[in-house]
């Protein structure tokens, strides 16, 4: 029986194991992680909204149903496509077809500063992160004498008018106007200042202009600062430093100005394009290793002159046709070249207020913002996930309240529960490939760590 290993178990992946199930081919997935992540709905977690196991599902039991599907909760580290090896720390694993699929990472352009001090949302202890960070901070800023700081605390500059920025500028003014006012009557919360920065001259780059403008407007009237061509050039725990010299005093820097692919493409002696993708062919294999395939946020694919953007719809469907592609070719058949069927974007701002962009239809306010939270409960997977995350919203919206805002510290096994758990060893060949992995879970986690301890440090 034919092998197919698929690394990565996001949106592409998920697609792909289903597609292979029950398809008489012997079907191994790989993830880091145990559970699948439904990253739209990061900032959510990171503003209080939604407890973190409302937007995470486990993968064992997802592919439970999907038969001749297997899991193994593995980092891959390499790959050796002479010999049709994945590497993983403890394993070379055989595979006669392989899918990539291991999405991508923040892409902090090489802005060292920044990388070290700013949040991001990726993963889902990001958002924790993130929430743990935010929720401190007007606990600090009550007990701190200095005015000066008490408002460097409150301040949230937030970089990147893309979705992810602006949902994120939305959600965290409304947790601040709406929820810590009540929680902090000692402190002036309404004074706190969220500042969005973006340096090109529209906030949600690929949506028509009417949207934008208005998207730029809401933000606005949530009291949310809103410069453009406004580009940052470095930061400390306490500062923003921007481009044209000015300064912004505050302890939280949130970074989604941009994305790359996952770390795994710098191992991979193949043609990339921008931000790291890997270079496919139509069928999304790669040119010289037909039995490998590339997909989602870790391809670079040109549809009619541009790269399909990095998108959760683009991932699903790749990871639908490799599947159909495989099963074709196990049957001697060919399969036409992979066309994007481009559904139309969304992006919500606040409460009542999103922007829907479907062929010709331009959506903005009310109707958008329930189609968007149709769409994504749709997409959400676990009908507990589902009823869950549909009652905080409700609770949200019917009592201006939410109920995640807890400041939790995560603990690390220790170290002997650890080696018990994983074999840590590497064998020397696959530290070398390990290294080179740059930024990837651990390594990049202690980076990020790093720059957190260093936020918490001062203000304590
Ligand atoms: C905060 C945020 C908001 C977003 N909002 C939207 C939105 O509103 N709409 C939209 O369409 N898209 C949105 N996106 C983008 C969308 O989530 C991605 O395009 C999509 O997840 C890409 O799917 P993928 O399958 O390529 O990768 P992913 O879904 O990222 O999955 C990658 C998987 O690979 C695993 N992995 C990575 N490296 C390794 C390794 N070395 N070994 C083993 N496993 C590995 C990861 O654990 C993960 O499970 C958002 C992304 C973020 C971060």
């Amino acid at each position: 029986m034919k092998r197919v290993v698929i690394v990565g178990m996001g949106f592409g992946g998920i697609r792909a194991a289903n597609g292979l199930g029950g398809k008489g081919l012997d079907v191994l997935v790989l993830d880091r992680q145990n559970f699948h992540l439904f990253q739209p709905l990061l900032y959510q977690v990171a503003t209080a909204m939604l407890g973190q196991e409302s937007i995470a599902h486990s993968i064992r039991s997802i592919i439970r149903h999907y038969k001749g599907v297997h899991f193994e909760m593995a980092e891959v580290q390499g790959i050796d496509l002479d010999k049709k090896q994945v590497i993983t720390a403890t394993a070379s694993i055989p595979y006669d077809y392989l899918v990539i699929a291991t999405g991508s990472v923040t892409n902090f352009f090489g802005n060292e500063e920044v990388k070290k001090h700013a949040f991001d949302l990726k993963q889902l202890d990001d958002a924790v992160t993130l929430r743990n960070h935010v929720l401190s901070v007007f606990e600090r800023a009550v007990k701190e004498p200095d005015p000066k700081v008490r408002e460097a605390l409150m301040t949230f500059v937030i970089v990147g008018g893309g979705p992810t920025g602006t949902e994120f500028a939305g959600s965290l003014s409304e947790l601040t106007h709406h929820v810590l006012t009540k929680d902090y009557p000692e402190l002036p919360v309404q004074n706190s200042k969220i500042i969005l920065l973006e340096a090109s001259e529209h906030v949600l780059g690929p949506f028509p202009k009417k949207l934008q403008e208005y998207a730029k407007r809401r933000l606005q009237r949530m009291g949310v600062t809103v410069r453009l061509k406004t580009p940052v050039s470095g930061a400390t725990f306490d500062r923003v430093f921007l481009k044209d010299g000015g300064e912004i005093p505050a302890y939280t820097l949130f970074w989604s100005a941009g994305v790359q692919a996952a770390p795994l493409s710098g191992v991979l002696p193949v043609p990339k394009g921008r931000g790291g993708r890997i270079v496919v062919q139509p069928d999304l294999s790669l040119k010289e290793h037909p039995e490998v395939f590339v997909i989602g946020d870790m391809a670079h694919l040109e549809q009619d002159g541009t790269p399909l953007p990095m998108l959760a719809p683009v991932a699903m469907q790749e990871g639908e046709y490799v599947a159909k592609a495989i099963v074709q070719r196990e049957q001697g058949g060919q399969i036409k070249p992979f066309r994007y069927w481009d559904k139309g974007t969304m992006a919500v701002i606040g409460r009542s207020s999103a922007v829907a962009n479907v062929g010709p239809l331009k959506l903005m306010g009310f109707f958008a913002w329930l189609a968007w939270l149709g769409l994504h409960l749709f997409y959400l997977i676990g009908f507990r996930n589902r009823v869950l995350t549909a009652i905080d919203w409700a609770f949200d919206y019917l009592f201006f309240d939410r109920q995640v805002r807890l400041i939790t510290r995560e603990r690390s096994e220790p170290a002997d529960q650890e080696s018990h758990v994983q074999n840590t060893e590497v064998p020397e060949q696959q530290q070398h490939v390990e290294a080179q992995v740059e930024g990837t879970g651990t390594a990049r986690g202690h980076e990020i760590a790093q720059g957190r301890n260093a936020k918490e440090k001062v203000p304590a």
